[in-house]
């Protein structure tokens, strides 16, 4: 993402419109643009190329704050991605450009593509592989055999490996050359490679927990227990009296499930900003002997629930926004608790120990403990007064 200053307008300028555009959520001293050079290299390219045909139809794959989906809004694309954010951030942005929010079909990656087959695909590059590759297997099918398909991605997120994908999945590949240290992927569909179904989503067992973990393409820690998870699981709570326990940022609901078998009198949420999670999570939950009362949720952590509604939320949170690294999350969601938890309520979290998560803890909360550690991570239990 290109780093701007503070009074930098948000002002994105295409050639298909200027647009204002902004990242949710919106923040106070916001350092980062909602676009950058590869979202600008794509739509000069399709402009350049002459790409765009009034009756084109065209798909647009995990465009990260709606920038691609406002510029092309004429053409009414249909918007695919598995994160809550991005279809939030597209919405507001349509909105505040007074364009219409039908404009843009939103589907969640959950939900399969409709029928129709389109004439031009862009693929923002995910950073996870797995999910680049079950998004290119699904795609084959709902191309027109006119098709363009185009990936693009800063030059640093697009390996040998991604190229690899994109040719032995979809047809001949070659990469355009680097602008602003942007790149584009240009694919040819060669309709006569056998297709290979999504190897999608697969299962671990939990042992000692009794529990099957199910995980889809772009899941944290797909195929096992993550190792700060593991530690975390070994403090999670026993208390009757808990009502409410939200598992924040879920992933494939581990975390959750596990309280739900030590607290089966409690309502659980299973809240994550990527809806294969909330999907993953609602597998891992059904497939158990659990008997609490359950909501899954995709949303921006807790934003959405009430004030003083909650007893417990455990939380290993993300470090990282899409390409962006950093604890601006785990900050808002340590925020979020705090405001969510009732009086005596508890959030217990597992970080790595060189984040000093305890400091920041300890002046939300006024008191935050480490109650264990190993050689790199620690669990912090704040208690809300
Ligand atoms: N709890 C799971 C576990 O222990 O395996 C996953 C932990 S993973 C480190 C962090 C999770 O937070 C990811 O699943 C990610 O999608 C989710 N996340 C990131 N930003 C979020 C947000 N704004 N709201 C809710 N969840 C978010």
């Amino acid at each position: 993402m290109i780093v701007v200053s503070e009074n930098t307008d948000s002002h994105f300028s295409t050639p298909y419109g200027c647009y204002q555009l902004h990242r949710y959520p919106r923040r106070k001293r916001e350092q980062l643009r909602a676009w950058d050079a590869a979202d600008e290299y794509l739509l000069n390219h399709l402009n350049e190329a002459g790409l765009l045909q009034p009756e084109s139809r065209v798909l647009i794959l995990n465009d990260s704050f709606g920038a691609i989906s406002v510029a092309l809004s004429k053409w009414r694309p249909t918007a695919q991605s598995d994160s809550y954010i991005a279809h939030w951030s597209t919405e507001e942005n349509l909105t505040a450009n007074d364009l219409a929010l039908e404009s843009v079909v939103r589907l969640p990656s959950t939900v399969e593509l409709d029928q129709q087959r389109y004439d031009l695909v862009l693929i923002r590059v995910p950073k996870t592989l797995a999910f680049l590759e079950y998004q290119l297997r699904l795609l084959k099918r709902h191309l027109s055999q006119q098709a363009q398909v185009i990936g693009f991605a800063m030059a640093k997120q697009i390996h040998s490996s991604t190229l690899d994908r994109f040719s032995g999945i979809l047809g001949p590949t070659r990469t355009s050359l680097a602008k602003k240290k942007a790149r584009l992927i240009f694919t040819t569909p060669d309709f006569t490679q056998p297709e290979k179904e999504a190897d999608f989503p697969i299962w671990y067992q939990l042992e000692g927990q009794g529990l099957q973990i199910c995980s889809h393409a772009n899941v944290f820690s797909r195929e096992r227990l993550d190792i700060g998870s593991r530690l975390l699981i070994e403090h999670i709570p026993t208390d009757p009296a808990y009502q409410d326990i939200a598992d924040l940022g879920c992933g494939s609901g581990v975390l959750g499930a596990v309280a739900g078998l030590r607290n089966p009198q409690a309502r659980l949420y299973f809240v994550d900003e990527s809806y294969m999670a909330v999907a993953s999570a609602e597998e891992t939950a059904r497939a158990s002997s659990l008997t609490n009362e359950m909501v899954f949720r995709a949303g921006d952590g807790l934003r959405d629930f009430a004030r003083q509604s909650l007893d417990l939320v455990l939380c290993n949170p993300p470090f990282h926004q899409q390409h962006v690294v950093g604890d601006f999350i785990a900050w808002r969601m340590f925020q979020q608790a705090r405001s969510c938890l009732r009086r005596g309520g508890e959030l217990i979290i597992v970080g790595n120990r060189h984040l000093n998560y305890h400091i920041k803890l300890k002046r939300l909360f006024g008191d935050a403990k480490v109650i264990a550690s190993d050689r790199k991570f620690v669990i912090i239990r704040a208690a809300k007064r």
